[in-house]
């Protein structure tokens, strides 16, 4: 798990990370988004490469 206080300017970039639990495997990131959970890690990781290429509107 990351800690850092990383100055923002601009976009805040998105750190995406997977995490496994149990069996599925689920893609988090520091702006505190969280996929669903996947069978596949694959899975996890395209939802988590998915979400930072998307920018988000709210916040
Ligand atoms: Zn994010």
């Amino acid at each position: 798990m990351l800690s850092q206080d990383i100055p923002v300017s601009g976009p805040a970039p998105h750190q995406t990370t997977t995490t496994e639990r149990g069996s599925f495997a689920v893609a988090r990131c520091t702006c505190g988004w969280r996929g669903p959970a996947r069978r596949s890690r694959e899975r996890a990781r395209t939802d988590a490469r998915s979400h930072a290429s998307t920018p988000r509107l709210d916040g």
